[in-house]
């Protein structure tokens, strides 16, 4: 891959089901409300972190290219 990501969490949507951690060890935690955050938002493209966006339940986890903000995950219309 190579390229950077900017990764995010709608808390907003996020409903707390950790599926995020199971794909993605060491990609995302739980805070103190329940809600995914990603431990570090701008971070090498890597396979599990869009295995884990593709996961979430609610889509809540939105992964850009760090460079132009085109979107990776959930993919352009
Ligand atoms: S998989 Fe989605 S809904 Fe579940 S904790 Fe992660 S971001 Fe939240």
């Amino acid at each position: 891959m190579g390229d950077r990501w900017h990764v995010r969490v709608d808390r907003s949507l996020c409903v707390g089901s950790a599926q995020c951690l199971h794909h993605a060890p060491g990609g995302f935690r739980l805070d103190s409300a329940r809600r995914s955050r990603p431990l570090a938002p701008d971070t090498d493209a890597s396979e599990q972190l869009l295995a884990a966006a593709e996961g979430c339940p609610v889509e809540a986890i939105v992964i850009t290219l760090a460079e132009s903000g085109e979107a990776v995950f959930p993919p352009e219309e």
